[in-house]
């Protein structure tokens, strides 16, 4: 079949992650979607300070239940990965930088 020259060719490539989030197979797709859409993983707004990451966040914790599992207190942690945070992400605009112990 011949090509339109009427019609432009447009190429089609995947979205670049930023390096601080690796999409893997068991990643959220809620998580990839607000990334891709220029937000925080858990879908607030990015706060854009060097050096600032969920790992030094405040507002950072672990949960126990059957094992520990890294959750932040600006959302309501659920029994699922979708509220599960990575200490690597970069911050959100709830950022509050975490004290030493
Ligand atoms: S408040 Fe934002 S930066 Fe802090 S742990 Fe939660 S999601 Fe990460």
């Amino acid at each position: 079949m011949a090509e339109d020259p009427q019609i432009p060719l447009i190429s089609f490539r995947p979205s670049e992650d930023p390096p601080w989030f690796t999409a893997g197979k068991n990643t959220p797709a809620t998580h990839i979607r607000n990334v891709r859409k220029g937000l925080h993983p858990l879908g607030f707004a990015l706060l854009g300070k060097a050096g600032a990451r969920c790992g030094n966040c405040e507002n950072l914790y672990r949960r126990l239940w059957i094992r520990g599992y890294i959750k932040c207190r600006k959302t309501i942690a659920t029994h699922g990965p979708g509220t599960d945070v990575r200490k690597k992400w970069a911050a959100c605009e709830h950022w509050k930088e975490a004290q030493p112990q």
